[in-house]
């Protein structure tokens, strides 16, 4: 693609922001640190802001974007009605990596929701993501800010990786504390249905209800034509160039495993503090589950980076946060999971 812009990079103060909320004023899209991930923001009323968007990212127009909000009443503006489980979680979570899925009202543009009659919303927690909202007066659609299809980014530089050039302005706010995308969920009378799974993990939504449904596309590969309850779900995703492969054992079988099968070009992602194997390039992607989440998407880029044809990695817990981990992971692979 032509580089359109000279993308700026701009700090965390308020002058800075400002000079981000006047570009969101005006239609255009900004790189936003948040505590998940980094988003393209845009106003989410803003028909024409919302589909540069979609170009930037080369995003299928059927996939919604996730709404951010700094207040309660902005809520009200963009959503038609507040179920008692939708209350009690935002009490529980808000501000925070949480997004909830409710019928929306017309202000939020059919290209925001990719054509359905709800909209995903989130108040996040990240101070710098507020104000950009906040400033800009406006409830902001923003989608991970890579390119459809590839790693999520964690760091400003890896927003520029991606969107140089298709951007005017990114604001470096740092690493972000999380690492992966916001919990999903719907409500399903009663139940919440977990959509795709985040920090705010199962064990947390438990406090809430006991009624949770995690749905099928979570962890399975859903059939090309199948009803989806969440259009992200259909798509490939998070995928470094590297074919991936997850391979579920203790530290000692996956050894042999590598050992028995590699070819030049493998790499391994191990967890911290494990032994590298000999011949076979190494990324670490952390130790416990939290860090695993902080570290995922930026150790499947760099597996791109070193040159990786063939990645085998650890196969994460899937307690807590880990939940999420192992769902990035799996879609990075394709879904392909070897159990020794
Ligand atoms: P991303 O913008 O990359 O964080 O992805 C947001 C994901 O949230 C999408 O891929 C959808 O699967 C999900 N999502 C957003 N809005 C809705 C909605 N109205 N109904 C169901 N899922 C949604
Ligand atoms: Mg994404």
């Amino acid at each position: 693609m032509q580089k359109k812009f000279k993308t700026k990079v701009l700090s965390c103060s308020d002058e800075d922001i400002k000079i981000a909320a006047q570009l969101i004023c005006s239609s255009q899209v900004v790189g936003m640190p948040t505590e998940t991930v980094y988003g393209l923001a845009a106003d989410a009323t803003d028909a024409v802001a919302v589909s540069r968007i979609f170009v930037a990212k080369g995003r299928p127009s059927d996939n919604p974007l996730i709404v951010h909000i700094s207040s309660m009443s902005m809520l009200s503006d963009i959503v038609e009605e507040i179920p008692e489980l939708a209350v009690k979680c935002a009490e529980a979570f808000w501000p925070g990596p949480l997004t909830m899925v409710l019928p929306k009202k017309n202000i939020i543009p059919p290209v925001t929701s990719g054509g359905l009659d709800t909209v995903g919303v989130r108040f996040p927690s990240d101070e710098t993501a507020r104000k950009l909202i906040s400033f800009s007066g406006k409830p902001l659609a923003a989608p991970s800010a890579n390119l459809s299809g590839s790693p999520s980014p964690t760091t400003a530089k890896h927003v520029l990786d991606d969107m140089n050039g298709r951007i005017p302005a990114i604001i470096d706010g740092g690493s972000c504390n999380v690492g992966v995308e916001s919990t999903v969920i719907s409500f399903d009378g009663d139940a919440i249905r977990l959509l795709r799974p985040g920090f705010v993990s199962v064990e947390m939504l438990s406090e809430i209800t006991e009624n949770i449904i995690i749905d099928k596309g979570v962890l399975e590969q859903l059939a090309l034509n199948a009803k989806v309850s969440s259009p992200g779900m259909k798509y490939k995703h998070y995928s470094p160039k590297a074919d991936i492969y997850i391979i579920k054992s203790d530290y000692d079988s996956f050894v042999r495993y590598v050992n028995e099968n590699k070819q030049s070009g493998d790499a391994v992602m191990l967890f911290d503090g494990e032994a590298e194997i000999d011949e076979v390039k190494t990324v670490f992607y952390g130790e416990t589950s939290q860090q695993q989440a902080q570290r995922v998407f930026g150790a499947l880029r760099e597996c791109d980076e070193i040159g990786a044809k063939r990645v085998f990695a650890r196969c994460p817990s899937t307690e807590g946060v880990g939940l999420a981990v192992y769902n990035r992971l799996l879609r990075a692979a394709g879904f392909k999971l070897i159990e020794l």
